[in-house]
């Protein structure tokens, strides 16, 4: 199974990957770590999408296209994988579609988490990521226990550069030229579920599985299922 998870910069996907990867035990390959991790170690790639990267511009199709249909034939992915961050432009939509009908594979479900502009802003401007472990955390909505700790694995906490408010404001212009169009492309092609976003995170997480046809197996309380009414 193929998943997709679309939305802008703040959304939530690389939160909802992880929780969805946990619940359905798929792999989660999101192509903003991907990039920052080649940064970090260094490579060509890394040194080439840096310049993109903090001005908050997308990285060219050829070259993501490259890094992802690479990590996709890794033996990890076989049984499936949720795609967070890819793909963002229709080049790399109609690629990624190619390249699984080779192996008779489709996108199963796009699921696009839709957020509004004011609290893309406000969710940016005050995230902290983990270096070790890439949770998030955020000062106002979901702060650590201990400033500037990760809850999960005690790496330390530090902010991204294109997190900082005119990048991130450049960033959401890049979605809703750039990426909104994928969204259109999805909804053509029939796989197009959309979330609200602006929920709290557990009952996004519960609208997720709902949308790929996955009753959640904990709904916590005030969550109430319609579907089971
Ligand atoms: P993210 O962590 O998904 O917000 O990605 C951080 C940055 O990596 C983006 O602002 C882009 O510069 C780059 N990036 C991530 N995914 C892609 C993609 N699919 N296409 C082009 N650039 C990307």
């Amino acid at each position: 199974m193929i998943i997709l998870l679309l939305g802008a910069p703040g959304a939530g996907k690389g939160t909802q990957s992880e929780l969805l990867s946990d619940r359905l035990d798929m792999v989660h390959v999101a192509s903003g770590d991907l990039l920052r991790d080649h940064r970090r170690r260094g490579t060509e790639l890394g040194k080439m999408a840096d310049e993109f990267i903090k001005v908050g511009h997308l990285v060219p199709d050829d070259v993501v296209i490259k890094m992802i249909l690479h990590r996709l034939r890794a033996a990890d992915c076989v049984h499936g994988v949720i795609l967070d961050g890819f793909p963002r432009t229709v080049v790399q939509a109609e690629a990624l579609d190619a390249n699984l009908s080779l192996s008779g594979r489709r996108v199963n479900r796009a699921l696009y988490i839709k957020v509004s502009h004011n609290t893309l802003i406000d969710r940016l401007s005050g995230r902290w990521i983990c270096r070790n472990c890439q949770a998030s955390f955020h000062e106002k909505f979901n702060p650590p226990r201990v400033d500037g700790v990760c809850d999960v694995c005690g790496g330390q906490l530090y902010q991204r550069d294109d997190d900082k408010r005119e990048v991130a404001e450049g960033r959401l212009h890049v979605f809703y030229d750039e990426t909104s169009p994928v969204i259109g492309y999805y909804r053509q092609h029939d796989s197009l579920a959309e979330i609200d976003g602006e929920q709290d995170i557990e009952r996004v997480t519960h609208d997720l599985m709902r949308a790929i046809g996955r009753a959640p197996d904990i709904i916590g309380p005030g969550v109430a299922d319609e579907s089971a009414a």
